[in-house]
């Protein structure tokens, strides 16, 4: 290239020189000299012209023969096109193989871009999620979903949780998940779990329709041992205790049909759509008095602090919840320990929470406490009247009302459970709310 550019310069010195030396004839070489140089800028000037015309036309055939260090430049972006087309190619090729894996993918996926407009989506996003790609391409994704569940999630903007959605058609379920990237794109993933839902729900019907059955022999047999217990009172010792024995394993199933029951109305039964006021302070008397009941031959401390606001709730489902975590301190906590119950605010929030100064439990067991059946000790679980679903069922309540468990404890110094409402969920006394504006 560097040949090129020499001969071009000499080139221009070279009729330079012969228009100064032939102008020194006549005594102007100077004159000679500038007019050698503006022959030679006509010339490039020309070149030029050429170059951009054949730039502006596409680049398309005849390429322009302009000589020297032109066709230099000309040859560098012929190059450069043919990289740039190979370059092309290649993404081509891989956006093609990408969209065909895509296609035979059993799951849905949909990308967004600004506005949550639909740029590109996969064929099994028409039977999962009822789109028609050719005619909704370009359109906003909430226009076509119409499930109000589905606009509040995308709004939300938080997708750490996939959302469950009923399918176009009867019965088909879809969890959806959405995963943003780039600077205002979004993907939407969407799997059939029709299959899954269908057991699901088999499992939590076969649950309910067996406690439900077993309910009304439990109660019979309760009572003929009532009847047989006071029949032998003061009679043969053996017959007795057998007697009691079978009293305490029948009330036993009681209680276990009835958490049972519970956990699947709660499962099972949509939260209601209006709820209450739930006076939080009367709520905690209450509690109060149902760990000293509970705990009277054990002389617990029980203590109750609270703030001046109510919670929005369902008040059946409330108290059932808190009085899992009551009875549950009084059942882990040694005579002459105390029980804490508070209901505070903090940072917006509203905090109930029920501490004692009982065994505590070992850090590993915190993040299974409320599966089922997750006891830390099954015998001493047991024989202390525990079912196994007393957390379980304050963590369903808690997910109807927006509101998380958060547990705290340390072995051997106490536990602390503590549910935490948000914001929504309060309802402040008069002198405690903002002053109207
Ligand atoms: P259970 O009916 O057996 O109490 P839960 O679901 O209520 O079942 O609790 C699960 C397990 O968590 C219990 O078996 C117990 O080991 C532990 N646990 C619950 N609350 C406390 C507490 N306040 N102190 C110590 N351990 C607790």
């Amino acid at each position: 290239m560097y040949r090129e550019l020499y001969r071009d310069l000499w080139m221009a010195l070279v009729i330079a020189a012969v228009g100064g030396l032939s102008a020194a004839i006549v005594g102007l070489p100077l004159v000679g000299v500038a007019a050698g140089l503006g022959l030679v800028a006509v010339l490039l000037f020309i070149k030029l012209a050429r170059l951009h015309l054949w730039l502006a036309r596409g680049r398309r055939p005849p390429i322009p023969e302009l000589g020297g260090l032109w066709d230099e430049v000309i040859r560098e972006i012929h190059k450069q096109d043919r990289d740039s087309a190979r370059h092309k190619e290649h993404l081509t090729g891989l956006f093609d193989r990408l969209q065909a894996a895509a296609s035979v993918m059993p799951d849905a996926m949909v990308v967004l871009a600004r506005h949550d407009a639909i740029e590109w989506a996969n064929p099994p996003a028409e039977r999962l999620l009822g789109l028609r790609i050719e005619r909704d391409t370009g359109a906003r994704i909430v226009h076509l979903i119409r499930d109000p569940a589905f606009g509040a999630y995308l709004a939300a903007g938080d997708y750490h949780e996939p959302l469950i959605l009923k399918g176009p058609v009867e019965p088909m379920a879809v969890t959806l998940q959405i995963i943003p990237f780039g600077a205002n794109e979004k993907l939407v993933m969407a799997r059939d779990i029709t299959h899954v839902k269908r057991l699901e729900d088999m499992r939590q019907h076969f649950v309910a329709d067996v406690s439900h059955e077993l309910r009304t022999p439990l109660t019979v047999l309760h009572g003929f041992l009532e009847t047989f217990a006071d029949l032998f009172e003061g009679q043969d010792s053996e017959v007795r205790s057998s007697i009691a024995l079978m009293r305490e394993q029948v009330e036993r199933m009681r209680r276990l049909v009835d958490d049972l029951l519970a956990l699947s109305r709660l499962e099972t039964t949509p939260a209601r759509a209006h709820d209450e006021i739930v006076d939080m302070s009367a709520l905690l008397k209450g509690l109060a008095d149902i760990a000293t009941v509970l705990g009277a031959d054990r002389g617990h401390r029980i203590e109750i602090e609270s703030c001046g606001a109510d919670l929005v709730g369902n008040v059946e489902e409330l108290r059932s919840a808190f009085t899992n975590l009551v009875q549950n301190a009084v059942r882990h906590t040694p005579p002459g320990g105390s029980i804490r119950l508070t209901w505070r605010m903090d940072s917006g929030e509203g905090r109930f929470a029920v501490a004692d100064s009982g065994e505590g439990i070992a850090e590993r067991h915190i993040p299974f406490l409320t599966q089922r059946f997750y006891r830390v000790d099954s015998d001493r679980s047991r024989a202390s009247g525990g079912t196994g679903l007393g957390l379980a069922i304050v963590a369903k309540v808690l997910l109807r009302h927006d509101a998380r468990l958060v547990v705290e404890s340390t072995l051997g110094r106490g536990s602390t459970f503590t549910c935490v409402f948000p914001s929504s969920r309060l309802k402040l006394h008069p002198a405690l709310s903002p002053p109207a504006v």
